[in-house]
């Protein structure tokens, strides 16, 4: 009975014992495979954590305004990179403070408005470097759902660009109106004058008269000046380039100015090659010669000559020059005369009826063909202003415009 029972007993022991491993070696098999999906989903996790992060700064770097993103402790969390580019940022900020980050007080004052008053909307940064930026900034804090704030985000414009338009349509608000202003004061007051009696006087009034004429006469071209810069600005001027003769355009604008010249015995030389063709449109190129003719008549020495010449080659198009031997420019004033208003001798502008737009309007227009327009001068020895024009392609009337020649082939006196 006693070794039946210790059998019994050891087989029972057994039973447990295999029971016990199978179900160790289960909770094992269990446990790893537990094991492999926490690990999956972590490694998972942190890839799409990683993946975000990735996108989140990628799609901040893209944009076009700076970012700045404060943790709870007001250090530096993100900054992206436009941010950097604007602020100067060239190495790693992330936790540190405001100030230690950027040294701006007024970014610092910025941070402690928006924690007292929640958000601040175009707050105006100006940056004293080379060249002078203007920013414009917006801030929120960033708040959880219980109120408790978890840290601060910035938006920052550059608005530089956008303060130099604002500056300079400004400026040429203010210019036309005293440029609008002085002819009118000038007929007001010869207008008063004849009332006051001056009328009675035929050969007075008749010289008051006159005087009003030349000032509205002054007015109408400012006005016209005006409204042809508008329109070439705003694109609505319609061009309408063909194939014109160089040589025979400038005759007509000799033609035209001739009395102009003959008044202050101007000898007006046409040398550009016969044969030239540029690609421009007739009334516009008319309106380029008959400007930059007019002033080298007005600003040129009476009794001498204006010479307008031309060169053509393959790769710069047609380049004209028109060419006086008068005072010249100063060095100081080479590259603002075709600012508009600007005038090396105000009161000689004014004097010879100028309205200050003429030259802005010929680089306008010499632009707007795709050309470009420039002055050289040295002081005594006259100014020579140039522009450049494409070229025009030449049909070869013969054989039905099949065969095709640029200008610039051409001998200069086809
Ligand atoms: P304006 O109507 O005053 O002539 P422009 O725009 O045509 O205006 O010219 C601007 C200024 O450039 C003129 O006021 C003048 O001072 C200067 N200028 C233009 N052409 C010449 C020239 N050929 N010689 C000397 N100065 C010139």
């Amino acid at each position: 009975m006693w070794p039946g029972f210790l059998t019994l007993l050891a087989m029972i022991l057994g039973g447990l014992l295999w029971l016990t491993r199978r179900r160790l070696a289960r909770f094992e098999a269990e446990n790893a495979r537990l094991q492999h999906t926490i690990e999956t989903y972590s490694r998972r996790h942190a890839e799409a954590l990683a993946r975000e992060q990735a996108q989140q700064a990628a799609l901040f770097d893209s944009m076009v305004e700076g970012v700045l993103v404060l943790d709870s402790k007001l250090k530096v969390r993100l900054v992206n990179q436009p941010l950097e580019r604007l602020l100067g940022v060239a190495r790693d900020i992330r936790g540190c403070a405001i100030m230690e980050a950027f040294r701006l007080h007024e970014l610092e004052e910025l941070v402690s408005r928006t924690v007292r008053e929640g958000q601040v909307g175009d707050f105006e940064l100006e940056l004293l470097g080379q060249p002078r930026c203007f920013l414009e900034v917006n801030s929120a804090r960033i708040l959880d759902r219980q109120g408790d704030s978890l840290g601060m985000i910035l938006v920052f414009h550059d608005v530089t660009r956008l303060k130099q338009l604002e500056n300079t349509r400004r400026e040429f608000v203010a210019n036309v109106s005293h440029e609008l202003r002085t002819p009118l004061t000038l007929i007001k007051g010869f207008a008063e004058t004849l009332l006051g009696g001056a009328k009675n006087d035929p050969a007075v009034a008749t010289r008051f008269l006159q005087m009003i004429e030349k000032h509205a006469d002054r007015l109408g071209f400012l006005i016209d000046d005006l409204l042809t810069l508008a329109r070439l600005e705003s694109g609505q001027l319609h061009l309408d380039p063909k194939p014109l003769e160089l040589h025979a355009a400038v005759q007509r604008a000799c033609d035209d100015l001739g009395g102009r010249a003959a008044e202050r015995n101007v000898g007006l030389l046409n040398e550009v090659p016969a044969g030239l063709l540029v690609h421009a449109d007739a009334e516009r190129l008319q309106q380029v010669l008959g400007n930059l003719l007019d002033n080298a008549i007005k600003y040129g020495h009476a009794g001498k000559r204006v010479l307008v010449s031309a060169t053509s080659d393959a790769n710069h198009g047609v380049e004209c020059s028109v060419r006086d031997f008068g005072p010249g420019i100063p060095p100081a004033a080479i590259d603002r005369v075709f600012e508009r208003f600007y005038r090396v001798d105000r009161a000689r502008s004014r004097e010879q009826g100028g309205t200050g737009l003429g030259l802005a309007i010929v680089k306008h227009l010499v632009q707007s063909h795709g050309g470009r327009a420039w002055v050289t001068s040295e002081a005594g020895q006259g100014a020579d202003f140039r522009f450049s024009l494409p070229a025009a392609e030449m049909r070869n009337r013969e054989d039905g415009g099949a065969g095709m020649a640029t200008a610039s082939n051409t001998d200069g006196h086809g």
